[in-house]
């Protein structure tokens, strides 16, 4: 076990769940988590103030897993979440931190999906019943006995749940419930009515809050860009291309990351590499070393790895995955801008994260502007400064070392000085893009469209005509397009397809791309990365009553 694993291991965690986290590459538990697991897994009732990005879904996930008795095969926790969105979530981490428990199950309860089958999961002995709180209700109209065993209750969001409406619907859910069991309360903010919730059925909970004294960050520029999850590589990517950069460093959340990215820059031909908590010691000296002394431009980075690290050449920092804390942003941009120097520091934004980063400006009382990303001119410009500013130097004396063979070549080949330069060019540039059209071709992201979140509405259908007519839209790097025969005339909306695949496959939301559905079939865009492995999990899966029969789709 390496040292950062002793952050998890210091929990008294069932060694199944330490395995199963220590398998997401997650190096040390973020404050969050180091603050509330102890306490829900003594067994007390907790009010825990943090959003999304602090990592408060394995705050409660861990311990409540550890606290349920996988024996026992009848609910024992339930999580609320105001959101199918968000309930599908919860319960794929769930999955996620459950997979060495084989006995243990999980089911998301929300609306928009039938309600048999999730009835059916519940008694089959679910222990852990992710819901939003309408639909729970819905169960519980139908069977009031279907909670009578949950010793374990957390609200998430729950300031979100009540700005949606759900407050009797968490009433009525409380009654439903023993009394004595434990209850924990996330939520972003506290207003009074959220502490009246906690008066009544809370009790003597301990508080949780992560501190965010304000920060002073100074000479440093700092910018944010939305993009969504499954497109930071491309994104990073873009951004690399205009940057004017000495050396970068970039921060992702775990070990796998590093790794992935560093390997993706390394493809594209820029001196990087990864440093995180698996690397031992000595080897990650070297990588310091050569980020010093110019042999490597780019390091990618856990934050654990990448603590104390003092280079000078660090003009920029990139946050490709979001910090879990205002106090962890303001100390990953303290690496650059050193001795004076000015440093640029980016951030990397999903839809979900936004209000982290509204935390973050708060925090540091600064306004993170919003850049987008670079559009193909932008990239050309930068491409022909960087080849022109690599040849001016050569020009000077060139002719005095070269000329006469150019007259020579010329003469040989038969063809003019021009047609010799423009050949001469197209080898020194390597079959690199520098027209217009050629990096227009090359790019799979389209500029300037930030991405919005994609709501239980993305899914809505377009009229019939247009469905017909559309063509499929490009496919964005690294995503597959799949078929299914079934289409709008089997009743089939986008938010059953999405549903069904989150639930079957595991997958996390931002893993699923565009789902269109056509009156006779959909397509749905799923990662490249093991599809074959997810095609085959979703072998039987039943949507709306019929095969799902997921394919890969050529176009042509
Ligand atoms: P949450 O705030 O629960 O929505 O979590 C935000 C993201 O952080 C999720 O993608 C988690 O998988 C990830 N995450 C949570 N805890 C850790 C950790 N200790 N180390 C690395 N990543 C984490």
């Amino acid at each position: 076990m390496t040292q950062e694993t002793g952050g998890f291991a210091a929990f008294d965690l069932n060694p199944n769940i330490l395995a199963a986290v220590i398998a997401t590459g997650y190096e040390e538990p973020s404050a969050i988590q180091q603050q509330s697991i102890p306490i829900i897994l003594a067994g007390h009732d907790m009010i825990g103030q943090a959003q999304t990005g602090t990592g408060k879904t394995a705050a409660f996930a861990l311990p409540i897993l550890n606290r349920i008795d996988p024996a026992k095969r009848e609910p024992q926790a339930l999580i609320l979440a105001p959101t199918r969105e968000l309930a599908l979530q919860v319960a794929t981490a769930f999955e996620t931190y459950a997979k060495q428990m084989p006995s243990v199950n999980v089911v998301a309860v929300y609306g928009g999906a039938p309600m048999g089958p999730q009835l059916k999961a519940i008694r089959n002995g679910a222990q852990i019943v992710v819901a939003t709180p309408g639909r729970l209700c819905d169960h519980l109209r139908r069977d009031e006995k279907v909670l009578a065993t949950v010793n374990h209750l957390v609200l998430d969001e729950a300031d979100e749940m009540l700005k949606l409406g759900f407050m009797d619907d968490l009433e009525v859910i409380f009654k439903a419930l023993p009394a004595t069991r434990q209850t924990v309360l996330f939520s972003a903010t506290l207003p009074q009515s959220i502490r009246a919730i906690a008066e009544r059925h809370l009790r003597d909970p301990q508080h949780v809050k992560i501190q965010t004294k304000t920060q002073t960050v100074t000479a440093i520029e700092q910018a944010h860009l939305l993009v969504h999850a499954d497109q930071k590589t491309s994104a990073v990517l873009s951004l690399l291309e205009v940057e004017d950069f000495d050396a970068l460093i970039m921060f992702v959340r775990t070990k796998q990351a590093t790794l992935d990215l560093a390997s993706a820059l390394e493809a594209k031909g820029y001196k990087a590499a990864a440093l995180n908590g698996d690397i031992a010691q000595n080897q990650r000296e070297r990588v310091i070393d050569s980020l010093k002394d110019g042999r490597l431009d780019i390091v990618v980075a856990t934050d654990v790895a990448a603590r104390g690290l003092d280079v000078p050449r660090i003009t920029h920092v990139f946050n490709v995955d979001m910090p879990y804390d205002p106090e962890s942003y303001v100390h990953r941009i303290g690496r650059t801008g050193r001795a004076g120097r000015e440093g640029r520091a980016l951030l990397l934004v999903t839809p979900r994260e936004r209000r982290m980063l509204q935390v973050i400006e708060r925090v540091t009382g600064q306004k993170v502007a919003e850049v987008r990303l670079p559009d193909a001119q932008a990239v050309l410009d930068a491409r022909i400064k960087k080849l022109t500013n690599s040849l001016a130097p050569l020009v000077a004396d060139a002719e005095s070392t070269h000329g006469d063979l150019l007259d020579r070549l010329t003469a040989d080949i038969g063809c003019s000085p021009r047609a010799l330069a423009a050949a001469l060019l197209r080898k020194a540039t390597n079959g690199q893009a520098l027209t217009l059209a050629a990096i227009e071709r090359e790019r799979p992201l389209v500029p300037n469209s930030a991405p919005r979140e994609r709501s239980e509405r993305s899914g809505d259908r377009p009229d019939r005509g247009d469905r017909e007519r559309r063509a499929p839209a490009p496919l964005a790097e690294g995503r597959a397009r799949c078929r299914t025969a079934l289409g709008a005339r089997d009743g089939i909306a986008a938010k059953n397809l999405l549903g069904a695949i989150l639930n079957e496959g595991g997958l996390a939301r931002e893993a699923i791309g565009r789902i269109q559905v056509r009156d006779s079939f959909s397509l749905v865009e799923l990662p490249e990365e093991g599809l074959e492995k997810l095609l085959a999990k979703l072998k039987d899966t039943r949507v709306a009553g019929k095969q799902l029969k997921l394919r890969r789709y050529r176009e042509d």
